[in-house]
């Protein structure tokens, strides 16, 4: 896997203060995109264990207590991102105890393969689908377009 940008700290991409992570790889190609740069798959750089590692330490750390991570992108259930994503969230339930994960992607939640339920079986918010031009809504809170669900699952 791939990412763009991580973010250690961060109040703009969900809620409270958080960490953040954009993965690379999208296959959805929504008209509008605002992260175009994500969506090949070997664009950015290795997510490696150093910074899998620092992820962790970051979350629990006390020095700025942060609320949680987003994982965003690209599209972190892209099938080639299952892996290293399924790995880390594990982590972060195993090691990071009470700290929340919201993911965002492009799939939509009735159509994900049983390798991204078990991703999405580990976090706690889910914003679901597509960017769509035609539904964008900027009074809208976490999601671009009125498709978009928040999907609350723990
Ligand atoms: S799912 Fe997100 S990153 Fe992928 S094309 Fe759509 S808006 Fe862009």
């Amino acid at each position: 896997m791939n990412y763009h940008q991580y973010y250690p700290v961060d109040v703009v991409n969900g809620p409270g203060t958080r960490c953040t992570l954009f993965v690379s790889g999208c296959e959805h190609q929504c008209p509008g995109c605002y992260n175009q740069s994500t969506w090949r798959l070997n664009s950015g750089h290795p997510f490696t264990p150093e910074l899998e590692d620092r992820i962790i330490a970051d979350l629990q750390s006390t020095t700025i207590p942060l609320q949680g991570i987003s994982l965003s992108g690209g599209d972190p259930l892209h099938p080639q991102n299952i892996p290293e994503m399924l790995r880390l969230v594990r982590r972060i339930r195993a090691e990071c105890p009470g700290k929340d994960i919201w993911m965002w992607t492009g799939y939509r939640m009735d159509e994900l393969t049983p390798e991204q339920k078990e991703v999405v079986d580990l976090i706690n918010v889910l914003v679901d689908g597509k960017f769509e031009q035609e539904r964008r809504d900027l009074t809208l809170v976490w999601r671009g377009s009125r498709n978009q669900v928040i999907h609350h699952l723990r």
